[in-house]
């Protein structure tokens, strides 16, 4: 059945009757998506308008993109071959490639197909039309507790679902959580997401955000999304993350010792739930306990969520984003527009031949 979220392809499972049934179905799924190589129906770069940049991440920049073929808006990853190979940065691109092609779920970006040009790649997705929940956040100060646990809610599942196929995401923020026209999240920029089976020891992630074990050069797993997972609890109920200063490696020693304080009017069961995830002692965070995800699911602080219809899309956003259109993007906040310099000849036709 056609996911009703506002992009314009992609089937899921929908509606969701068993969680479990759903999970080993995405893994299949995942699996052979993974694998297999997305191409446009006859579509090249020429076939789209590219109207504005909606943001920017570490490689390259995402635009609103016409499709003058089929009319419909896409969000559009322009990333520049050469800069891809003159910061070693292939194989990582490659596998973002691959991770965003295969997803698949309600609260989570994915890609409809990609293409290249003799200088840039295209990861072409469905437009969140929304914005960002940073912008949100920022613009309102604050979320009140029920805002926060409907968005909350939509992350975790998120989480459950990516810790199920393997996948850490290590790049959780509230500027990666965008909103579409129906109030609800998806989570976007999978470039630090890794499929892990045993453990990884790369630091990778946003200052604020980032475990204690990763600072400390430990080897990891997902418990380092169930940390951030509540830096952004913290930071949507207080409308600032709990570990600031202006010196980065004054934050990593606040996030070391864990020394943070509640705002003061965080409810107790706010309070507990955050005290623990936020727990520099792995074996002690929730999340990655012996009952998993159920730790947080079952807290108290989330009384009230029914997981089953919030994953079918069922129940009413707490905010509706204003969207005049299918591509308003005046929900996005404004860049310097770099335009597009193709080169006459293939740029590195070789390296990229597999994309
Ligand atoms: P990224 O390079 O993946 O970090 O994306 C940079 C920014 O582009 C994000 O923070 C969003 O503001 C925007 N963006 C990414 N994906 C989408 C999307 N599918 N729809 C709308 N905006 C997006």
């Amino acid at each position: 059945m056609k996911v009703d979220d506002g992009d314009n392809s992609k089937t899921t499972f929908l509606p969701i009757v068993d969680y479990k049934d759903f999970l080993d179905k995405a893994k299949r799924q995942f699996e052979e998506d993974w694998k297999r190589k997305k191409n446009p129906p006859g579509l090249s770069i020429q076939d789209f308008d590219i109207q504005r940049t909606l943001g920017t991440g570490s490689f390259g920049r995402v635009v609103l993109a016409l499709c003058t073929k089929n009319n419909s808006y896409y969000a559009m990853k322009i990333l520049d071959k050469g800069s891809i190979i003159k910061a070693k940065q292939l194989d990582h691109t490659l596998n973002e490639k691959r991770i965003l092609q295969a997803l698949n779920f309600p609260f989570v970006v994915y890609m409809e197909f990609s293409l290249k040009d003799n200088s840039y790649l295209y990861f072409t997705m469905p437009f969140i039309a929304g914005g960002e929940m940073f912008t949100h956040l920022r613009r309102m100060g604050k979320f009140d507790e029920g805002c926060s646990r409907f968005y909350s809610a939509q992350v975790v599942l998120a989480l459950e679902y990516l810790h199920y196929l393997d996948l850490v995401y290590r790049d959780l923020k509230p500027e990666n959580i965008l909103i579409d026209k129906f109030g609800y999240l998806k989570i976007t920029d999978f470039g630090f997401c890794k499929i892990v089976k045993g453990r990884t020891w790369t630091l990778c992630g946003t200052p604020e955000y980032l475990a204690p074990e990763i600072i400390m050069s430990k080897g990891y797993s997902k418990s380092v999304d169930w940390w951030s997972f509540g830096v952004l609890l913290y930071e949507m109920c207080a409308g600032y993350p709990p570990f600031i200063a202006t010196d980065p490696m004054k934050i990593y020693e606040k996030i070391i010792a864990g020394r943070y304080r509640f705002a003061n009017f965080f409810s107790p069961e706010l309070r507990d739930l955050i005290k623990n995830l936020l727990q520099v002692d792995i074996t002690k965070r929730f999340g990655i306990l012996k009952m998993g995800v159920d730790d947080i699911k079952d807290h108290k602080w989330f009384r009230g969520i029914q997981w089953l219809s919030l994953l079918n899309r069922k129940l009413d956003a707490p905010f509706i984003p204003k969207c005049k259109s299918s591509g308003d993007s005046s929900n996005f906040e404004h860049y310097e527009e770099v335009p597009l310099r193709i080169s006459s000849t293939d740029q590195f036709a070789k390296e990229f031949a597999e994309f």
